[in-house]
């Protein structure tokens, strides 16, 4: 008896799954993807240990949030961050959602400034936005007091708008000095993350020689439309999600690895 219940629920799992896999599908090729996305394995319950890329230091680095372009797991999966808020497209909101694929916003506040009410909807959908300055600017070139208006004016946009000071902050171009991370901290940035892969709408770009993905790898592209390159924002995260999923890899939220 025992084992007929066992093979009924068995059966049962079986099936659910199996409606599950299906929806997925269908919710894939409706978003032009022959492939449903993999799915994200549980969070870490240990975070990994987060340390400054080599190379990336700055004098007395350990003082200051670390700078890294992949996070240290073996789990295969890499994260997807986007950034600045040019291109503001409802579709992909929707295609996101219905994906179930996380994302981590750095936004600048020059170009939000117009909408806030669509990354309102951003973070409401369950994303992250960060802190990527007020204006864009190359910050090594400022002083210590403009590098600091530059950020923390920043996350008292993010406070005031959406209602918590980012933890993540990430510098323009990926160019900073210790006057950035020492400003970026005194206003509780705790993390400073690059990336190891830019993805376009129409090609990808690679970090590492090998010019391939890899566990834990934080991988960047843009909030851009057609005025910046051949193709929608849906277009580009086709791009992205092909290779990911033919990979073998899900994508991940970063904020469960930190
Ligand atoms: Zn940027």
């Amino acid at each position: 008896m025992a084992d007929a219940d066992a093979a009924a629920q068995a059966e049962h799992a079986r099936l659910v799954e199996y409606v599950a896999h299906q929806a997925r599908t269908l919710v894939a090729r409706r978003w032009g993807l022959a492939k449903p996305p993999l799915s994200a394995p549980e969070p870490p319950h240990t975070k990994p240990e987060l340390t400054t890329r080599h190379g990336f230091e700055v004098k007395n680095q350990k003082q200051f949030p670390p700078v890294f372009t992949t996070v240290p797991t073996k789990d295969k999966v890499v994260f997807l961050t986007i950034d600045d808020g040019a291109e503001k497209d409802p579709a992909l909101l929707r295609m996101m959602s219905e994906l179930g694929i996380p994302y981590t916003a750095f936004l600048s506040d020059y170009l939000i400034k117009d909408d806030y009410g669509y990354f309102k909807e951003m973070q409401d959908r369950g994303a992250s936005l960060n802190n990527h300055t007020l204006h864009h600017l190359d910050l090594p070139a400022l002083s210590y007091a403009r590098q600091k208006h530059e950020i923390c004016g920043m996350q008292e946009v993010i406070r005031k708008r959406y209602g918590t000071r980012p933890a993540l902050f990430r510098p323009p171009f990926g160019n900073y000095d210790q006057d950035t991370l020492r400003a970026a901290k005194s206003y509780g940035v705790r993390y400073a993350p690059l990336w190891d892969e830019e993805v376009f709408v129409d090609h990808w770009e690679y970090r590492e020689e090998d010019r391939d993905l890899h566990p834990g790898d934080i991988v960047l592209t843009h909030f851009r439309g057609r005025e910046d390159w051949k193709g929608t924002m849906t277009d580009m995260i086709r791009r992205f999600l092909r290779t990911v999923t033919g990979k073998g890899y899900a994508v991940a939220r970063l904020e469960d690895y930190l």
